[in-house]
């Protein structure tokens, strides 16, 4: 057989999910199809690319060992309760299980309405898609935890949005699709017994030698939140605004989901937001460690009852747990930065070197990931290398004082300065998917059905560290015409 669903999720009690069928699209034509992903994960690349696959991965055709459902859920948004959220666009075709034996999720986005769809028609437009697509695949490529996306599909009918647009299917693959509004969702309709239920369906999934313990659900919260952070540091160090962090858009896996109004710092600047919803930068760069700790709060208030019979004790893990939360993500993210500027010792000097050179990069709006590349250019003594960094800033004076200072460190850390320009190139990536850049991909799409600025790019960012002479178009900011000042939902 050239696919087998399980239907782990489905098979969950109906307050879980709605079943739901995909919706037919007129003239399904491949976009974008993943071999690799396909071959990762064990599925038979070539019957999926070819008519089965096309009328499976559209919607147009159910394979008969799946059973689509659109998943129940709620969630926070910018920190308003919203009680029913839920899959309003997207469909969940089942598990499948990979070569080493995990299961992943199957989901098609942009499928037609189900039960949660509200208002919305449950349809995506191209541009959104393919904007997922290769951002799912950078982030994947820069070694971000994320959700893959295996293919796009144009439907061959439009979508109203403020203009009509193409229409386009994603199927989206994930470890799961569980989010905290999940559990919001069961514990704030006091379902307490299917609060366990989901935690047990998270622990057989992602953490299975927790099974069995007697504090497995409080170590089970202790890893969600060890995994949150760390995602949230790896963003950071690479610039990622996530733009719509939401509880409903935060996965137990540690994946980062939800590719709506996200983007890449050009310019650095601690506050930058993009979204165009955004207005008052709740989810700004360097607000991303608040809010994940708040929305871990969230989690911890679903599962107290699961924590502890004793209400105080249950009060008193989450508490202590919830606090340590800051320091540890300091520590996850004064590492990653120490690795930027290639200094391994993990000191408090060490560590605010790190955040000086943030801080000066800020007042002068330097190129976060052109100035952390260039430093992987420079000698031990100042030379012309000097130049590729010193140029990001409108006071090159005080880039120089700041080097200074970090020369000395690395004179004293001591080691192989090539050996560590080497290994800084694996921290810092030449590349990254700037908001001008993606934006270009899906203006391609919708505009014209052109998907080759797509292919181009998707290749030229598979190698984030690697420096390619013959695409340095791709690295530079965009011009003064072409920043993207807002990034929208799909
Ligand atoms: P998001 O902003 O992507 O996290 O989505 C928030 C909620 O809106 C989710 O419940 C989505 O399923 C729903 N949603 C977004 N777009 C649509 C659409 N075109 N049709 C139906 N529901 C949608
Ligand atoms: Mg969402
Ligand atoms: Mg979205």
């Amino acid at each position: 057989m050239p696919i087998r669903f399980q239907n782990r999720y489905a098979e969950l009690p109906d307050v879980f999910r709605a079943r739901v069928d995909p919706t037919p699209v007129a003239d399904p034509e491949w976009v974008a199809f993943n071999r690799s992903l396909a071959e990762e994960l064990g599925l038979d690349a070539n019957w999926l690319a070819g008519p089965d696959g096309l009328a499976m991965l559209s919607g147009n055709a159910r394979h008969r060992s799946s059973l689509p459902v659109a998943q129940a859920y709620a969630g926070h948004q910018f920190a308003n309760w919203v009680p029913r959220l839920g899959d309003g666009r997207a469909l969940l075709l089942g598990e499948v299980e990979t070569p080493r034996g995990r299961l992943v999720d199957l989901q098609l986005k942009g499928s037609g309405p189900t039960p949660f769809s509200r208002g919305g028609d449950g349809r995506s437009s191209i541009g959104p898609a393919v904007r997922e697509y290769l951002a799912t695949e950078t982030m994947a490529a820069l070694g971000i935890p994320t959700t893959r996306a295996l293919s796009v599909i144009s439907t061959g009918e439009m979508v109203m949005r403020e203009r009509p647009e193409p229409g386009g299917v994603m199927c989206r693959v994930a470890s799961s699709h569980v989010r905290i509004g999940s559990f919001e969702y069961l514990a704030r309709n006091g379902l307490g017994e299917q609060v366990q239920t989901l935690a047990d369906f998270i622990i057989d999934r992602h953490d299975p030698d927790l099974a069995g313990q007697a504090d497995r659900y409080q170590r089970l919260f202790d890893r969600v939140v060890s995994r949150t952070m760390t995602l949230v540091a790896q963003w950071m160090s690479v610039g990622f605004v996530h733009g719509v962090m939401n509880t409903d858009n935060m996965a137990l896996s540690g994946e980062t989901l939800d590719y709506g109004p996200f983007g890449f710092l050009d310019r650095f600047h601690p506050d930058t937001a993009f979204s165009y919803i955004d207005r008052r930068g709740r989810y700004a760069w360097g607000r991303q460690p608040t809010i994940a700790h708040w929305n871990l709060a969230r989690l911890a208030e679903c599962l107290l009852p699961l924590f502890d019979a004793d209400p105080n004790r249950a009060l008193e893990f989450a508490n202590e747990r919830l606090q340590r939360i800051p320091r540890e993500f300091d520590k996850a993210f004064h590492a990653r930065l120490r690795a930027k500027i290639g200094l391994r010792e993990a000191s408090s000097g060490n560590d605010a070197l790190a955040l000086d050179l943030l801080d000066r990069m800020a007042g002068q709006e330097a190129d976060m990931t052109l100035l952390f590349r260039a430093l992987t250019d420079l000698d031990l003594e100042p030379g012309e290398a000097d130049l590729k960094a010193r140029q990001w800033f409108r006071d090159p004076e005080s880039f120089d004082l700041w080097a200074r200072d970090w020369r000395q460190a690395l004179r004293a850390e001591g080691g192989d300065h090539a050996a560590r320009r080497q290994a800084m190139k694996q921290v810092n990536p030449a590349f990254i998917l700037r908001n001008h850049l993606a934006q270009r991909v899906a203006d391609a799409a919708v505009e014209d059905l052109d998907f080759a600025p797509l292919h181009e790019m998707l290749k030229v960012f598979a190698r984030p560290y690697e420096d390619q002479p013959e695409h340095a178009h791709y690295q530079r900011p965009p011009k003064a015409e072409e920043v993207v000042a807002n990034t929208f939902c799909g």
